[in-house]
């Protein structure tokens, strides 16, 4: 399985177009030793030429343009985006799915909350269905195997199995509707298994690290998680106001149960930070912060990098 990571900000990207902390003039000025990133987006495939999306960022139609595996290869209309795996609904995770609506067959693996929110309640995902055989939707259910298939239905060879992190749906989801979905389905890890059994644990919203948790992760090879932000207060300190990380239902990178800490004793996979908010201080290479997490064995995702596993 290759795997590609064509986005390796949080919602908003690097730097955010209302931000001026110091990370983000730093990049606008040229001055910042470290590099801008886009809203995270992770594309896998088994074969090479047939690939699918976990979620599908605001940022995915220049994130395409910058990766020649994903442009068109034959014909006038044709895409080697097979289809999109939805971990939840937030609108950094699924507005991508709006850029992909020119009538290409695709298919969409989500929860059937996630199809819901998107299909009954927000209409403009209509366009997505406006011929028969354009997006198939398939739902899956937290815990259980599913193959990703393509929208003709062709196995991919690739398993997936979705771990239930959070119980938050987006604040856009009514409190009616929220009252007609399963919790559980709200907010999930990925884990993906290739064809010779190597697993890719995507993890991009992580609100607490439990036992169970990391009984999984030991399993993986590789670990893409959760760098939202360095400290719980780091919004509210650059802000002045606003939620705590967890509250936002990331655990933070720093402090005694941070990640850094709670995720120490792992020795199977490859750990590399993901989703990282514009106002994390480890993006500045060299930095204290970056240095703290390098020496304790994790890499900081960049886009365009790319991985076998
Ligand atoms: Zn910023």
């Amino acid at each position: 399985m290759r795997v590609k990571i064509l986005g390796s900000a949080a919602g908003g990207g690097f730097p955010q177009w209302n931000c001026a902390c110091s990370n983000c003039r730093g990049v606008r000025a040229g001055e910042f030793r470290g590099k801008a990133r886009s809203q995270a987006q992770v594309a896998i495939s088994s074969d090479g030429s047939s690939w699918f999306l976990l979620g599908a960022s605001p940022d995915l139609r220049s994130q395409i343009e910058a990766t020649a595996e994903l442009q068109p290869r034959e014909g006038v209309r044709q895409s080697p985006v097979a289809g999109v795996v939805l971990a939840n609904a937030d609108i950094d995770h699924v507005l991508g799915l709006l850029l992909l609506r020119e009538l290409q067959p695709l298919r969409v693996h989500a929860t059937e909350s996630i199809r819901r929110i998107l299909t009954e309640d927000n209409s403009m995902f209509g366009m997505l269905q406006r011929v028969p055989n354009q997006v198939a939707w398939s739902n899956f259910l937290p815990g259980a195997m599913f193959s990703l298939l393509n929208a003709g239905g062709d196995d991919s060879k690739l398993r997936c199995r979705s771990l239930s992190l959070g119980q938050h749906f987006p604040a856009y989801v009514s409190p009616e509707r929220r009252s007609q979905l399963m919790a559980g389905e709200a907010s999930l890890g990925l884990i993906i298994e290739s064809p010779s059994g190597n697993r890719l644990a995507y993890m991009a919203a992580v609100p607490q690290i439990d036992d169970a948790l990391l009984a999984e992760f030991e399993a993986a090879d590789v670990l893409l998680f959760d760098g939202t932000f360095w400290s719980d207060d780091e919004l509210i300190r650059i802000q002045g106001s606003g939620q705590t990380a967890r509250q936002m239902g990331h655990v933070p990178v720093s402090s005694a149960d941070g990640s850094l800490s709670r995720l120490a004793g792992l020795r199977r996979p490859r750990k590399i930070y993901i989703h990282i908010n514009n106002t994390n201080p480890m993006l500045k290479e060299g930095g204290p912060e970056f240095r703290r997490v390098r020496e304790a064995g994790w890499e900081i995702a960049e886009d365009g990098w790319q991985f076998d596993l």
